[in-house]
């Protein structure tokens, strides 16, 4: 039986288990994919304290390693349920049951698609969702980024290390992420912002060749020559499977405050799986660090 199991290995999961094991709890982590979570597609992360500067996936890494050394158990397996069993919820994984006293869910967000024509038969084939894994195949080519938040700038600036030309398409005028990132993009030579523009069709017979664009303002439409395409355009929630036992907003998002507490007693949740203002790094570290104490209250009653 373990005293905590937490349901995804990203930045809120893993702190969950620091904090876990360094009050004498046994945990496990039960990851569906890889482990780290989304910042490990981020090329650099400037805004966590004390760290000036560190990429995603050495960030995530040394958290799995500190997690690990403080003794957690850690499983790769795809969660499909809890059931409630009194003083036991059983995290279930297809065959698989792990028993736990209580359960942090931090499930974390995917990749919202755009869901234009060509994006999902093209998906590998020039359109991608993480500059970090894919940049390095366009070096030297043109590429678009499409969103306006942090994540579509640093795609940008990271593949403006790589590529010939990188166009940043955004729908409105003013980007939503960093200031100091698109001041540093404004200054690159190889880096154009096609602002009020929304991609309406991905085009290419078995790779990327080019985009439909939409100029929202003049209702014109455009044509771009591209090699590859980065979407960068938020994220969603992934707990359908969850939705029977815990209250979801209508978004999908866990119904929880700042306390991480959700709908039902002994399961909490942390990160940006939870309906929260701000989902940042440092909001998902401080909720893993939130949900495993108030597990560690729930479990001594
Ligand atoms: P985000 O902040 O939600 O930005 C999504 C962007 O995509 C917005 O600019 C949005 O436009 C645009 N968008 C949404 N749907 C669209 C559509 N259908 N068509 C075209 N554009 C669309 O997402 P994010 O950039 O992935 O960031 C998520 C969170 O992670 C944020 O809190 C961010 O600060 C954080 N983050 C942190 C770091 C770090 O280094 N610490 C790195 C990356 C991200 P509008 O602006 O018009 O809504």
């Amino acid at each position: 039986m373990y005293d905590i199991g937490i349901i995804g290995g990203g930045t809120a999961g893993m702190t969950a288990a620091i904090y876990g094991q360094r009050a004498g709890k046994r945990t496990i982590i039960i990851e569906g994919g890889a482990f780290g979570g989304q910042i490990t597609s981020s090329p650099n992360v400037e805004n966590y304290p004390g760290i000036a500067s560190v990429s995603g996936s050495e960030f995530s890494m040394n958290l799995l390693d500190q997690a690990v050394k403080l003794g957690a158990e850690t499983e790769t397996e795809q969660v499909t349920g809890i059931r409630d069993e009194g003083p036991e919820k059983i995290i279930v994984a297809g065959e698989k049951e792990y028993p736990c006293r209580s359960v942090i869910l931090a499930t974390g967000v995917t990749h919202r698609h755009l869901g234009v024509p060509g994006e999902d038969r093209l998906t590998g084939s020039g359109v991608s969702y993480c500059a970090t894994c894919d940049g390095m195949f366009f070096r030297g080519r043109d590429v678009a980024v499409v969103g306006g938040g942090s994540t579509a700038l640093q795609d940008a600036e990271f593949l403006s290390g790589y590529c010939r030309k990188v166009y940043l398409i955004h729908r409105r005028d003013e980007f939503r992420g960093e200031d100091n990132i698109v001041k540093r993009l404004e200054k690159k030579e190889n880096v154009e912002f096609i602002l009020s523009a929304v991609v309406k069709e991905i085009v290419g017979e078995f790779m990327v060749e080019k985009l439909i664009l939409n100029h929202k303002k003049t209702g014109e439409e455009s044509e771009l020559a591209v090699a590859g395409v980065f979407i960068a355009v938020g994220q969603i929630p992934q707990n359908d499977v969850f939705a029977d036992i815990v209250k979801l907003d209508g978004s999908g998002f866990i119904l929880a405050a700042e306390d991480c507490m959700t709908s039902h007693p002994g399961i909490f949740a942390a990160g940006d799986c939870r309906t929260k203002e701000v989902r940042q790094l440092t909001t998902a570290a401080a909720d893993g660090a939130v949900a495993a104490l108030a597990a560690c209250r729930y479990i001594a009653g």
